[in-house]
């Protein structure tokens, strides 16, 4: 019967209806997936694909972890959302598992990074109006050039990014831009209105751009002289990616709120949450803040899960031996079309020259190798496989690399 429409099952079938029916707000590599396991995704044709983006750090536990799926399915199955107008019986524990890792002395759950990141500025408003003593209306907050925190109107307010603030004016006062990494220009930033610092230890959308040494820790001693709240943005450093548990530890220091997402949920589940001190949190009271999602019981039992595995399994230090690795290898490329290789753990990029005509092309190529990665601003590639990776994947995703990025 001509009214019943064949089911889709090529890429194409796939690629037309999303074409069709979505925003076109994404220019996604051609390739629909519908599995995965560990650092392999399958698209509907069988063919197997070397996971090398992990979903921008939200699933470093590999795709599908047993152990979380395990968790998942059985809080689905007993109870999934109270709303925070009444208690659950994992959000307690989540909090207590989620303060011991990363030591922190008190949690707000939130789902997207974008809302981490939002809580975080509204409670450092209410911080510096209550706490510090800022007349009404004038609290500032300093943030970086070429940051990424998320989507919403008032991030992308302060974003140096035009794709992400043309034609979504008018923006969000309050916000002032000083070059990434370096400290002086920060120093020079601060008044007496400032009240905090937002800042991503590591640049990922920007290009895994990692700042001079003692940068951060500078920052940390700016940040407690003129007392202001320094907000680190670890949703897509945080959580093992750079190998160790905080991009922070790499500098000795701890952030007075620290922004958790992406790996928080192993992928399963938007799951983020804002980390704090207790003088920073205890500005906040009922009714003022809040998230219908936030805190669920599916949320926190997934992310409990999410967290253990990545402690038990050892997948921490495992980022940290195969990024030296990966980076080693990556060195070992004749290549005369690369610019610059730069890493931390398993956050890498490779930035080539602007002659070789930009990076979508060797990432369709690198696709086509049986590898996925994705471009960022044109003319770089990320490298962020799964922290489940083993040394022969790496020397499987090392021999695609090698064939598009070897001249000689
Ligand atoms: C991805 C990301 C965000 C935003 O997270 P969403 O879940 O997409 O809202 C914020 N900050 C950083 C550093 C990120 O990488």
């Amino acid at each position: 019967m001509d009214l019943i429409r064949s089911e889709p099952h090529s890429t194409g079938d796939f690629i037309a209806l999303e074409d069709r029916y979505g925003a076109s707000n994404y220019k996604p590599l051609d390739i629909v997936l519908t599995r995965g396991e560990g650092v392999y995704v399958w698209d509907v044709e069988g063919k197997r694909y070397l996971d090398c983006l992990s979903s921008y750090s939200a699933v470093n536990q590999g795709h599908c972890h047993p152990k979380i799926l395990a968790a998942l399915s059985e809080q689905a199955a007993k109870l999934a959302i109270t709303s925070r107008a009444f208690r659950n019986d994992q959000l307690g524990l989540f909090y207590e598992e989620l303060c011991a890792l990363t030591r922190s002395h008190k949690v707000l759950p939130m789902n997207s990074g974008a809302e981490a990141v939002e809580t975080a500025l509204k409670l450092c408003r209410k911080w510096g109006y209550e706490v510090k003593g800022v007349a009404p209306g004038k609290a500032e907050i300093i943030v970086c050039s070429h940051n990424f925190h998320g989507r919403t109107l008032a991030i992308v307010g302060f974003s140096t990014d035009e794709g992400s603030r043309a034609g979504f004016g008018p923006f969000a006062p309050g916000f002032k831009v000083v070059p990434f990494g370096d400290a002086q220009a920060l120093e020079r930033a601060i008044t007496e209105n400032t009240v905090a610092f937002l800042v991503e230890p590591i640049q990922g959308e920007a290009g895994v751009i990692i700042p001079p040494a003692g940068y951060l820790k500078k920052a940390r001693e700016l940040c407690t002289r003129h007392r202001v709240i320094l907000i680190l943005d670890e949703i897509q450093t945080g959580l093992g990616r750079t190998g160790k548990l905080l991009a922070e530890e790499h500098e000795g220091i701890e952030a007075d709120l620290s922004l958790v997402g992406k790996a928080l949920s192993g992928g399963f589940y938007p799951v983020s949450a804002v980390l704090s001190n207790k003088e920073v949190m205890d500005v906040l009271h009922p009714g003022e803040h809040g998230s219908t999602f936030g805190g669920n019981p599916l949320a926190c039992a997934v992310a409990r899960a999410a967290i253990r595995v990545l402690k038990d399994e050892g997948m921490i230090e495992n980022a940290a031996a195969m990024g030296g690795y990966l980076l080693d290898r990556l060195h070992d490329i004749r290549s005369n079309i690369v610019k610059e290789i730069r890493g931390r753990g398993l956050m890498v990029a490779v930035e080539l020259h602007p002659e070789a005509g930009g990076a979508r092309r060797f990432c369709e190529e690198l696709a086509g190798l049986g590898v996925l990665c994705k471009e960022t601003h044109g003319s770089t590639l990320r490298i962020m496989p799964p922290l489940v990776i083993t040394r022969s994947q790496i020397d499987d995703a090392m021999t695609a690399f090698e064939k598009v990025l070897s001249t000689g």
